[in-house]
């Protein structure tokens, strides 16, 4: 595929005309997604965000097959989603999602075992099972001396960065992440941004980043989606989108302070190479300035 001249990039997610009605034919029928194309690039980290009820969760959870298409078509990995038993098996392995709340999920009696469980699934041997888990739980950031621990005796955050361990441990190609900082106090949230962060700089997993939170979206991706009432109503760059008063205005985007701080900075005459993600990039271009 051909984008941005000659450049070429490999296509991760490519819907296309995707609709969708909750409880068709039924008289409270509800049209969550009208038409909606997008096209996610292998190795990006895309942002996707809309008030509650715009259908983001019915969007992503077509990603790996737990919402088959109604109207319209997702490919992964160029190859068209279908209600195939093996198939589906199989886009799930490769599309983690990683759920709102995902500690509600986790039962085992170890953290070891909660994290197992994906690849014991796939009936891998249990040196590999063990490499994995091992991998999976220094991504997130936390020690092998958590893995004998009851999930049930970790803080909030910890037990959040289990539940994403417990899908990366099926190292999947794309991860999505629903929320995922939704009720963390600020040192929770710093946990799990800093988790993303770390596998976006790893380049070969696509992120797909769902949330309210227009500053986390800032810091960690590279482009996003805006849905409103099951339309995909804006697309891309983040910077370009929030710089665009008119779209900002129109869409009621909360453009964090500091992207709004370094824009202000620029027109006064600062030299500002960066757009202000995060306060380290702030600083960092203030400085050059002094
Ligand atoms: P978001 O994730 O942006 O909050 P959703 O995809 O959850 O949006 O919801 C989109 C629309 O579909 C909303 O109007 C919601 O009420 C409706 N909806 C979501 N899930 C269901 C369901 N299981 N049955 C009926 N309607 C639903």
């Amino acid at each position: 595929m051909e984008e941005r001249g000659s450049l070429k990039r490999d296509i991760a997610i490519e819907v296309k005309g995707l609709s969708y009605i909750y409880s068709r034919g039924l008289p409270y029928e509800k049209e969550a997604l009208t038409s909606v194309s997008i096209k996610i690039f292998k190795g990006e980290a895309v942002g996707i965000v809309g008030h509650t009820g715009s259908g983001k969760s019915t969007l992503i959870q077509h990603f790996n097959g737990l919402i088959l298409p109604q109207v319209g078509t997702v490919k992964v990995f160029g190859e068209e989603i279908k209600n195939d038993k093996k198939f589906l098996k199989e886009l799930r392995r490769r599309v983690g999602l990683v759920f709102q709340f995902p500690e509600s999920q986790l039962f085992a009696e170890t953290v070891y075992d909660d994290i197992a469980f994906g690849p014991r699934n796939l009936k891998l041997p249990e040196d590999e099972v063990k490499e994995r888990v091992m991998w999976a739980i220094n991504e997130v950031g936390l020690t092998s001396e958590y893995l004998d621990r009851s999930p049930f005796s970790l803080s909030g955050g910890e037990k959040r960065r289990v539940a994403i361990a417990g899908v990366l441990s099926m190292k999947p190609e794309i991860l999505v992440l629903d929320e995922p900082t939704a009720g963390l106090d600020p040192q929770g949230t710093e946990e799990i941004l800093s988790v993303v962060k770390r596998l976006k700089s790893e380049k070969d997993v696509t992120v797909i980043f769902v949330s309210h939170s227009m500053e986390d979206i800032l810091s960690l991706v590279d482009r996003i989606f805006v849905l409103k009432e099951g339309r995909v109503v804006v697309e891309g760059k983040i910077e370009e989108v929030f710089k665009n008063k008119e779209i900002v205005e129109l869409f009621d985007l909360s453009v964090p302070d500091i992207f709004l701080l370094g824009e202000e900075l620029k027109e006064k005459g600062f030299k500002i190479d960066e757009p202000f993600r995060d306060p380290l990039i702030a600083k960092k271009e203030i400085v050059k300035n002094i």
